[in-house]
């Protein structure tokens, strides 16, 4: 099982991996130069609206472990600042909803935000941004090969609003964000999933479609679930995100990937089944 987990983490590296041309938010729509996928016709973020309600066979679902305390690192990556779950942490697993009976194991959660409340959030809610958004990645936990085909990946996104968040959600993160103010910056951390989403109202109301990672190399192996809910986060924490530094020793700010066409693909919502 252990080398099972550290074969996952080693085929994960391949596509996020450090060893890529630099890339910043400055241009992205020049990313294809150099990241081809980047051009490609299945690509995230994407503005949400019109979806299709489609009738899933079962509830999109989490582990019973999955809204506890999970130990990870806490860094800076130059682009954002982001999570990943200690390789000796339980498996915290989704599954049902779009995703089948296929589960998928979480790995990092990562935030994406502005340089003012007015933007930051990658998707956007017919046609309207939030001031960020989060996303926790999940690996498919049977992949056995490397990273790079459709269904490897499933990503839930959720909007952060500002607001009071009743459970101080972000608090431990932000504590730890003066100590991580340039890339490379890391500390150990122990999060609790259960205030992260505990802002969510309702886990029966997203969005899904099949997209890409939002980031070089943009590959289009990721399961899209959008939270509609948002979760709130206080303006003064995203001020204290605001003050990060990114790989080009600026501040790291506006570090999202502006919508993209839904193109060919379909675009469905959550249609909790009549009782
Ligand atoms: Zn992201």
């Amino acid at each position: 099982m252990v080398r099972k987990v550290l074969l996952i983490f080693a085929l994960v590296q391949v596509v996020f991996g450090s060893d890529m041309a630099p890339w910043n938010y400055d241009d992205t729509m020049k990313w294809g130069d150099d990241y081809p996928f980047c051009d490609g016709n299945e690509q995230s973020p994407i503005d949400i609206k019109d979806a299709m309600e489609k009738e899933f066979d079962n509830l999109l679902s989490f582990s019973t472990n999955y809204m506890t305390c999970i130990t990870g690192t806490l860094f800076n990556n130059g682009h954002t600042v982001q999570f990943n779950v200690d390789e000796s942490e339980p498996s915290r697993l989704i599954f049902q909803g779009p995703l089948g009976s296929q589960p998928y194991k979480l790995l990092q959660f990562h935030l994406h935000w502005g340089s003012d409340s007015t933007k930051g959030s990658e998707h956007t809610l017919d046609g309207q941004a939030f001031p960020a958004e989060i996303h926790l990645v999940h690996v498919n936990a049977s992949l056995d090969g490397p990273l790079g085909k459709r269904g490897d990946l499933a990503v839930v996104g959720l909007f952060i609003e500002v607001g009071e968040n009743a459970k101080m959600a972000f608090q431990p993160l932000v504590e730890k964000l003066p100590s991580l103010k340039n890339k490379d910056d890391s500390t150990s951390i122990t999060i609790n999933m259960a205030d992260i989403l505990g802002g969510v109202e309702d886990f029966s109301k997203w969005t899904t479609y099949l997209g890409s990672l939002t980031t070089p190399g943009c590959n289009e192996i990721v399961t899209w679930i959008n939270m509609e809910d948002p979760i709130k986060m206080a303006e003064e924490e995203l001020k204290e995100l605001r003050t990060l530094i990114n790989s080009d020793k600026k501040p790291m700010v506006d570090n999202f990937r502006p919508p993209l066409e839904l193109k060919d693909r379909k675009l469905y919502k959550n249609m909790p089944k009549a009782t």
